[in-house]
């Protein structure tokens, strides 16, 4: 028998995990946690440790772990066939079904979907539809994207450079110069003294405008967005901000990607995030919680601006070559399609709008008042609270002082995993879809003990 610490010994001689700081990992220095198994919310370690997960993995896991009934749907794909390949016109049953079923589920004008395996790989191929489209139709210069500051795309060489995060991009040669980076849609840190909601959104969409205009219209393919900033913090969109957008976008022919990886399939409430802000995308990307990562899996949306073009030049440049070994891998369709079964008998949609609020209220009951708390936000079954050393001036803390990663650790000792969001002092939250009230107060619990400590201590050192 291999014991524990031989396993971890194994692990930190062999693996080089993403972030995470290689050398005191590999020295034994930062620490290595055993996952064993996982059930409903929570996951269990194998020292024994017991955690809730408000995270949700990386905001992937809606259903919830130990689903047996998408492993029994795996396992039976498995047996009968484990793989086949989907190209030259070669599908499944459980691949026809999930598309079909995909395409009546996404905004209107969708039309077919591509497959891949990541929320990068789909951005990826995103980016290539977006080329491949301007080609077919003679524009060969309307090429460049632009995403925006804080946005998360993945990080592979194009998404990575989609994405904002200059952390994504220090040392790994990004952005790719094709791509540009427009204004963070954030009310809080971003609006001018006395501007509203509106006139901010306003402000954002005129500055989108004015870099089309500077960068000729002529040369710009594409806009992407998640309809809530993720990763870079949890941010819902001010009021009227999509719908600004979406006029700048129509005005100069520029393609919306909606990259819907973290918002599609319920976790704001609609089953795209689309929906419920009026987008329309002309692209959407999904991942996480297609398959909730019981088998990674993701998909490019193609909608019919895109489909006709494609189609219809066909005949031009023969077959559309883009693929993937495991474009439409049959684990991952059975998986997805117990996933979406899930999502609509047990209405996760509705869980997450109902407990999801239920969290933020409870948040704000219990955390508005503290002298460090600068915005408590969210939407549908995302949550976030940001944390500053002056709430009068907005003074964030110094960097040095790692409060989020203190508040994060904090929640982890008492038995709740947090994430602390990699741009400014934000604890986030994204728990599964399935959380009940019961959970939610309890992860509010926990949350208020954490950062009742780590006040205490910022207190001490006289941090603010
Ligand atoms: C996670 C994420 C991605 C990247 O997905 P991977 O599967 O990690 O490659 C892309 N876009 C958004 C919005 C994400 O949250």
């Amino acid at each position: 028998m291999t014991s524990l610490e031989q396993l971890k010994s194994m692990d930190r001689a062999s693996v080089l995990h993403p972030f995470t700081q290689a050398k005191d990992y590999a020295s034994g220095a930062a620490d290595c946690f055993v996952v064993e198994s996982g059930s409903g919310v929570r996951i269990k370690g194998a020292d024994g440790t017991e955690l809730i997960d408000a995270f949700g993995g990386l905001y992937c896991v809606n259903v919830g772990y130990g689903r047996l009934e998408i492993a029994d749907a795996i396992a039976e794909q498995a047996r009968k066939l484990a793989y086949y390949h989907s190209y030259a016109g070669h599908t499944t049953e459980a691949l026809a079904r999930l598309s079909a079923r995909l395409i009546e589920m996404a905004p209107a004008g969708m039309s077919k979907v591509f497959y891949g395996l990541s929320g990068s790989d789909a951005n990826e191929t995103n980016a290539k539809l977006v080329w491949y489209y301007n080609n077919l139709r003679g524009q060969p210069r309307k090429k460049k994207i632009i995403s925006r500051e804080r946005g998360y795309h993945g990080c592979s060489v194009i998404s990575g450079s989609m994405t904002g995060l200059s952390f994504y991009h220090q040392h790994m040669d990004l952005p790719l110069p094709i791509v540009r980076h427009a204004g963070v849609p954030h009310h809080y840190w971003g609006a001018q003294a006395g501007e509203t909601e509106q006139q901010f959104s306003k402000r954002r969409a005129d500055e989108l405008e004015a870099l089309i205009l500077q960068e000729g219209p002529e040369t710009v393919g594409a806009f992407i967005a998640e309809p809530v900033l993720g990763t870079g913090g949890l941010i819902p969109p001010p009021e009227g901000y999509w719908k600004q957008i979406q006029a700048v976008l129509n005005r100069y022919d520029v393609l919306l990607i909606a990259d819907e990886v973290v918002c599609g399939f319920g976790r704001i409430g609609t089953p795209f995030g689309s929906d419920r802000y009026g987008m329309r995308p002309d692209l959407i990307t999904a991942a996480k919680g297609l398959t909730s990562a019981y088998v990674p899996m993701s998909a490019s949306i193609i909608g019919e601006r895109i489909w006709n073009v494609v189609r219809d030049g066909a005949e031009q440049v023969g077959a559309f070559s883009h693929g993937y070994t495991y474009s439409g891998h049959p684990l991952g369709a059975a998986a997805a399609n117990v996933c979406l079964d899930i999502l609509e008998r047990e209405n996760l949609a509705d869980n997450a709008e109902r407990v999801g609020s239920h969290l933020r209220e409870q948040f704000v009951r219990e955390l508005a008042s503290n002298e460090f708390v600068g915005e408590i936000r969210g939407v549908g079954m995302l949550a976030a609270i940001e944390f500053v050393a002056d709430r009068a001036t907005k003074r964030r803390f110094d960097p040095a002082l790692k409060v989020g990663a203190r508040l994060s650790a904090a929640a982890r000792k008492r038995g709740l995993i947090t994430r602390a969001m990699p741009h400014g002092d934000i604890l986030g939250f994204a728990p599964p879809l399935v959380l009940t009230r019961a959970d939610a107060d309890q992860i509010v619990a926990i949350t208020c003990e954490a950062v009742k400590e780590v006040t205490q201590q910022l207190k001490r050192e006289k941090a603010a």
